[in-house]
């Protein structure tokens, strides 16, 4: 794997990638590099490229911040897409992102959450974008399981609040079951299949496709890690279920806003929050 840039490179990096382009004075690189953890030199070209085009877009003189941050919401959730959706199909989402941002909130040590939105980009209905910290080599089981609930967090609200389940969390389902694949298979995280790494699950490290390696496994081996699969992700659910239906007032207030406002900033996700909780110390 190739080290990442830390924060001060990235904001020599996207020096580098303005020059000769008009900027205005607001742009602030030491803030947008502190924005873009895990980006690559590549990413943050295109993230310079992709600010110039929705400034010429808008047919502006200069790039200003407001492009830059536009740009960065392009490249993470993928760009705005029209689609005519239902009110149910709105709520439902309000309420699937609702899931998984609450989740990520009350799980301790979890990535903060950035940005949570229900405005459709690229094949998602919404997006709950959280900031992974700047410099993690490593990935501990704990963190590891947060992951998983806060990924089942969107579904799991979807089945407290609507008593069904939608397709819409396949995406989600996939993540969360490859992510156990390799806890299980890779990492020695599941104490049946103690700390050996059978390479199931494994992947081309640039196509991110998996490897058609030999079998170095038994059947019964097999079977042993689809059980202990199964156990992670059902304890990950579980543990996000427990969450939301205990904050389900919570749940509730951040489905509305998001109803309203399309996206909350996580500085809106923390009011609410916060006055929820109020709320119910108030009763
Ligand atoms: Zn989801």
């Amino acid at each position: 794997m190739i080290d990442r840039p830390g924060w001060k490179e990235r904001q020599a990096i996207l020096e580098i990638h303005v020059r000769g382009k008009k900027l205005a004075p607001d742009v602030d690189f030491a803030a947008l590099a502190k924005g873009t953890p895990g980006m690559t030199g590549a990413d943050l070209e295109n993230l310079t490229n992709e600010a110039a085009l929705v400034a010429l877009r808008k047919s502006k003189e200069m790039i200003d911040m407001h492009d830059f941050l536009e740009a960065e919401d392009n490249i993470l959730m993928g760009a705005v897409k029209e689609l005519t959706i239902s009110a149910l199909e709105k709520r439902i989402t309000a309420y699937h992102e609702a899931g998984h941002t609450l989740t990520a909130w009350e799980l301790p040590g979890a990535d903060p959450i950035y940005k949570v939105s229900i405005i459709p980009r690229g094949m998602a209905l919404g997006v709950t974008q959280l900031l992974p910290g700047e410099d993690r080599h490593y990935y501990p089981r704990t963190y590891l399981m947060n992951r998983l609930s806060i990924n089942l967090g969107g579904r799991v609200a979807e089945k407290i609040v609507f008593n069904d389940i939608s397709s819409g969390a396949e995406n989600d389902l996939k993540d969360a079951t490859k992510l156990a694949e390799k806890m299980v298979a890779q990492w020695g995280m599941s104490d049946k299949i103690g700390p050996v790494n059978l390479g199931r699950g494994e992947e081309h490290p640039f196509l991110g496709r998996e490897l058609s390696l030999p079998k170095r496994y038994s059947e019964e081996m097999a079977w042993l890690m689809d059980q202990e699969i199964q156990k992670i992700v059902i304890e990950a659910e579980a543990r996000a279920a427990g969450i939301l239906s205990e904050k389900r007032d919570t749940l509730d207030a951040l489905a509305e806003a998001l109803m309203k406002e399309e996206t909350l900033e996580r500085a809106d996700v923390e009011q609410i929050i916060q006055g929820s909780a109020d709320k119910s110390m108030a009763q």
